[in-house]
């Protein structure tokens, strides 16, 4: 089950199902000042400074007890998942990715947000994680069973993973056109037709993201009593979180993040 919570001023949500250090933020509780960003915008090139978003990534991590070495991407709506045994280092360039995992200590791993599903993997019996962002060019490129996988070649049991699917666009405000549903449908099969439904008002097909990703961690191995999955729309409750949609892209970042204890 998802929780809310607010420390210092900063609110985020957190999973009851994952033991470890995580969180996913919101809006709340940050120092950008420019409106599109107030106030937690975790996201570089979004118009923020570099020490706005430096100071929030502090911030967040302090309230959700996360190390503060970090790790983000450069994310390139793909099912690339790479290995970190730590933060990024002063100057390195952030990696082009979409997700990370480890099981070293002492690192957070980050992916950014603003309506794409973000995922947070734990394997409670090797001690390692992983986070993953789904857009849904990822979520048909299968990007929650690759994460699965990689944790698997480390030597995790997924029938033992937990995981926890974050806020974000919800089936309510999703709407999608034939270029994306012939991609989503020709990509995971017709199987996932059952994640698209028609609208009977405006006759247009609205997607299902986070019970597609759900699925697809079903798939990989995970029992379902082990998925937690955040109903909640970034779209429909846009003054807490950022929705690229409901912004037309005029919009700050958010994080999820994941660590071991
Ligand atoms: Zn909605």
């Amino acid at each position: 089950m998802f929780h809310e919570k607010r420390v210092n001023g900063v609110q985020f949500l957190f999973s009851d199902l994952l033991p470890c250090p995580h969180g996913f933020s919101t809006r709340e509780g940050g120092v950008s000042s420019l409106p599109h960003l107030k106030s937690m915008n975790l996201g570089e090139n979004r118009g923020d400074t570099p020490e706005n978003v430096a100071e929030n990534t502090r911030r967040f991590c302090l309230a959700a007890g996360l190390p503060q070495s970090t790790v983000s991407a450069r994310q390139i709506h793909s099912d690339r998942v790479l290995y970190r045994s730590e933060g990024l280092k002063e100057g390195e360039e952030r990696p082009e990715c979409d997700g990370f995992y480890t099981e070293k200590q002492g690192v957070s791993l980050f992916v950014k947000i603003a309506d794409c599903i973000p995922i947070l993997l734990y394997a409670p019996d090797i001690g390692a994680v992983a986070a993953l962002h789904a857009g849904w060019r990822g979520t048909a490129k299968n990007i929650a069973g690759a994460g699965v996988s990689k944790l698997s070649a480390l030597g995790a049991d997924p029938q033992k993973m937990r995981a926890a699917i974050g806020a974000g666009i919800g089936q309510c405000c999703y709407q999608v056109d034939d270029p994306f549903i012939d991609a989503f449908l020709g990509a995971l099969g017709q199987d996932f037709a059952r994640f698209l439904k028609k609208n009977d008002g405006d006759g247009r097909y609205y997607a299902d993201l986070k019970g597609a990703n759900k699925a697809l961690l079903i798939r990989a191995g995970l029992r379902e009593e082990h998925i937690d999955l955040c109903t909640r729309c970034t779209m429909c409750e846009s003054d807490l979180f950022f929705s690229h949609r409901a912004t037309k892209g005029e919009r700050g970042t958010m994080g999820a993040a994941i660590a071991l204890p």
